[in-house]
């Protein structure tokens, strides 16, 4: 038998998620009179670790999808995607015209190095781009002051016949916290007044909390949600379930032994966990090797056949211990969900190991199998 521990992914719940963030856009623009803006589903790191194959079939019915390696694309067109790919940080060097120009690749132009490249190499077909502003995060994109000069650059590579759609971008870096989108935005719109094209502006977090910045003006939007796609919160504050989504991915494993411990019995490396009454624990078939953060301490929720429970004292390599107080009944071979269905979100893992769901969701490890999504996990049929 090989170890018990396992990944799955729910197809159907991808799809639950897309369609989710796709009522909540719908019903912000019906309210404000405005066109609903267009969604490119975010599936870069491995669609967030849960399989590019699986979140093409969860997000065929995004507008696009977006992403930054180019392998990664071309897996998402071999898939049978034929609708756009935004590639997040654009081309990297010559060659990756030519790849962007036979996949149909749209890119984001954010470094002046990259026009200097469109001047020289003509791709065979227009490639169409989006211009990046930095309006805060300090990482890709054309500081508002050169903003127009760059969009000039591109313009007349527009019409010179070497791009096609130019349209405008940036990502918030506060989007999620108290501050807000509003500085971002004023910076964007300074930088952008008046220049033509669609827009592309919010992540996930402002997706759900503005969903039309940036719509309206008679220009098309485009947003760009990721983690919430995957039923994880983009919020320190706000569970997922708030806006309806359900959680893609679930890992899974099993208690391999359990042990009776004595009042001041430790358990784990460093002896962390002394027992404070007579107990018992379970060992169970996971640990950092897996992905499994080891950062998270006594306390860190945990599902043990179906009850709620704790995890106790140091995660080691390849198990950790749980508390079996609350399920008595449970044995060698009882089921454990560490997060995801029926277990606890993978946001509520990450806060106790003091991170965010988005690192666990990428990190689970080559070793651990992925359950062919099949009927039984939501596959459409
Ligand atoms: C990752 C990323 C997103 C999606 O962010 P989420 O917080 O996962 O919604 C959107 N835009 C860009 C440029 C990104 O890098």
């Amino acid at each position: 038998m090989p170890r018990p521990i396992s990944a799955s992914v729910s197809v159907s719940a991808l799809a639950h998620n897309l369609a989710a963030v796709r009522r909540h856009l719908d019903a912000a623009a019906h309210e404000a009179g405005t066109a609903a803006p267009s969604i490119w589903a975010v599936i870069k790191a491995n669609a967030y670790g849960h399989g590019i194959e699986r979140a093409v079939a969860g997000f065929s019915a995004a507008q696009g999808l977006a992403m930054l390696d180019p392998a990664e694309a071309v897996r998402c067109r071999e898939a049978g995607w034929g609708g756009p790919i935004l590639m997040l940080e654009g081309f990297f060097d010559a060659a990756d015209i030519e790849l962007f120009d036979r996949y149909h690749l749209t890119t984001v132009i954010h470094h002046r190095e990259q026009l200097d490249l469109l001047e020289s190499r003509r791709p065979a077909r227009r490639l169409d781009a989006y211009l990046k502003v930095d309006t805060g995060m300090g990482r890709l994109g054309f500081p508002e002051a050169g903003y127009r000069e760059a969009y000039a650059r591109a313009r007349y590579l527009r019409e010179a016949g070497v791009l096609g759609t130019l349209g405008k971008m940036t990502h918030f870096a506060t989007a999620d916290g108290p501050q807000g989108i509003a500085q971002a935005l004023a910076r964007f719109e300074r930088a952008a007044a008046g220049l033509p094209g669609p827009v592309s502006l919010c992540n996930s977090a402002a997706t759900l909390r503005f969903p039309l910045a940036g719509a309206g003006a008679g220009q098309a939007a485009w947003v760009r949600p990721g983690i919430c796609l995957y039923g994880a919160s983009p919020f320190e504050d706000v569970p997922a379930q708030a806006y309806g989504l359900l959680p893609a991915m679930t890992l899974r494993s099993e208690i391999i032994a359990t042990r009776r411990l004595r009042p001041g019995d430790a358990v784990g490396y460093g002896s962390l966990f002394r027992a404070p009454e007579a107990m018992r624990v379970g060992v169970v078939a996971c640990g950092y090797a897996d992905g499994y953060p080891r950062h998270a301490g006594t306390g860190t929720p945990v599902a043990v056949g179906g009850v709620p429970t704790r995890v106790l004292g140091r995660i080691s390599m390849d198990m950790l211990v749980v508390d079996l107080q609350p399920a008595p009944h449970a044995g060698v071979g009882t089921p454990v969900v560490l997060w995801g269905e029926d277990g606890p979100s993978v946001d509520e893992v990450a806060r106790a190991a003091g991170t965010i769901g988005y690192e666990l969701l990428c990190a689970v490890a080559p070793r651990v199998p992925f359950e062919p999504s099949g009927r039984n996990q939501g596959e459409p049929q």
